[in-house]
């Protein structure tokens, strides 16, 4: 064997991308296509569900990254599964922790992209919020965001892999032999980070495919949200094939301001929008749709607002979650003022409609709703010198 020949480590090639194994990820696969994959490559049909059990569990109740560590598969097997398939996760480039305790990652993914995931603990649950794309092609007015142009959408395996970072840095894993702990540090999933997810639907789909498999991650789907600006056409779609529960940013009671606001509403207006909303499949009660309305200081928070918001709402099982305008650097708005937004939510409550004022988190650390924004819009093309 020759020996690999000597690199010095220089910054910059720490800050390199992890090498690229062109190989299929195991975290992007359903079990039905992990089954496909694994009887294309000499896996007997009749084993192939079991194996994929077996590989489910070690990846998703263990959390091992290595197939060595899969003792139940013969190791012929397991040298296999290694030359063929992919166990890295996104790289952690940065992690930052709040001082209320949420705490930021940055990502890094194929192609040197990065991405931010938010991890956000309450007092009897944890919600995790990942990104469904690199920037977002979408440009409403008061997301940092949006001023980040869409580089690409994320893969099945990128967003379930954020999930899996997260509960590496959680220390969530199971330790084989200790009693069973049945609280979840990760409970909660929402789909509010980077992106608008139904521009990625079949990625998002998958992803949450996985997440929801009582084999996979197995939280329950009402556990999820996915949260949309308003890509009409899509809304059923979700309901039917990816069946979370849905947030609508709303923001705004009129065409004129929804179209500065939310640009898309340019595409698909507030009259369709809330037609998609009433005929989302399974709504009821109990599987409310929650409208997100950020707070911008004398741009949508006044009375009459609020009382046309309600009028909007009327025949949809609903709540509003009013979120107070994150501020970022250049950001073109100002949060409303706190008795404001107290009187806004009064008259929507007033009405027959839960209207909980969302806390900020992670404000100090740029982690609030609306503040991410990665570098991936400037190309990085760190160049390596040829190796001799
Ligand atoms: N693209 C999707 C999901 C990501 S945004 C969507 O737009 O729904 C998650 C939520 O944060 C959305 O409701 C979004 O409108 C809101 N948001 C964006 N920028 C914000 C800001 N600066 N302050 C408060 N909320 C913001
Ligand atoms: Fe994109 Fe959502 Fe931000 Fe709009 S609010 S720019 S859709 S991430």
């Amino acid at each position: 064997m020759t020996a690999a020949p000597q690199t010095a480590i220089t910054p910059d090639l720490l800050a390199l991308p992890r090498e690229n194994t062109g190989l299929p990820s195991i975290y992007g696969m359903t079990r039905e296509q992990m089954r496909e994959a694994l009887i294309a490559r000499g896996i007997a049909e009749k084993q192939a569900k079991m194996r994929v059990s077996q590989i489910w569990a070690w990846v998703y109740h263990w959390g091992v990254t290595d197939f060595e560590a899969m003792t139940n598969i013969a190791k012929p097997l397991r040298a296999m599964l290694a030359t063929e398939f992919s166990l890295a996760r996104p790289e952690i480039v940065t992690k930052q922790v709040s001082a209320d305790g949420t705490r930021k990652y940055l990502l890094r993914i194929e192609g040197g992209h990065e991405v931010e995931t938010v991890y956000i603990p309450e007092e009897n649950r944890g919600t995790l919020c990942v990104s469904s794309q690199v920037g977002c092609t979408l440009t409403c007015s008061f997301c940092h965001t949006g001023t980040q142009r869409l580089v690409r959408n994320l893969t099945p395996a990128e967003i379930v892999g954020q999930i899996l970072v997260a509960r590496d840095d959680l220390g969530e894993w199971p330790i084989p032999g200790t009693p069973k702990d049945e609280t979840r540090l990760l409970s909660n999933l929402v789909l509010m980070g980077m992106g608008e997810p139904l521009y990625n639907f079949e990625n998002v789909r998958d992803a949450m495919l996985i997440a929801m498999d009582h084999e996979g991650i197995s939280l329950s789907r009402r556990r999820i949200t996915l949260s949309t600006s308003g890509v009409v056409p899509l809304i059923e779609r979700a309901g039917e094939e990816i069946r979370t529960m849905l947030a609508i940013s709303l923001h705004a009671t009129t065409d004129p301001v929804r179209d500065r606001l939310v640009p898309i509403n340019k595409k698909w207006n507030l009259e369709e929008l809330m037609q998609a909303c009433r005929d989302y499949p399974r709504l009821s009660n109990s599987e409310r749709i929650t409208f997100e309305y950020v707070m911008l200081k004398g741009v949508n928070d006044s009375d009459a607002a609020a009382k046309r918001l309600v009028k909007l709402l009327d025949g949809i099982p609903s709540k509003v979650n009013l979120i107070p305008f994150n501020p970022w650097p250049g950001a073109p708005y100002e949060r409303s003022e706190w008795d404001r937004i107290e009187a806004f939510a009064d008259i929507i409550h007033r009405a027959g409609y839960a209207s909980p004022i969302r806390t900020p988190r992670g404000e100090d650390i740029m982690a609030a709703c609306g503040q991410l924004k990665s570098e991936s819009e400037r190309v990085k093309k760190v160049r390596v010198k040829e190796r001799a």
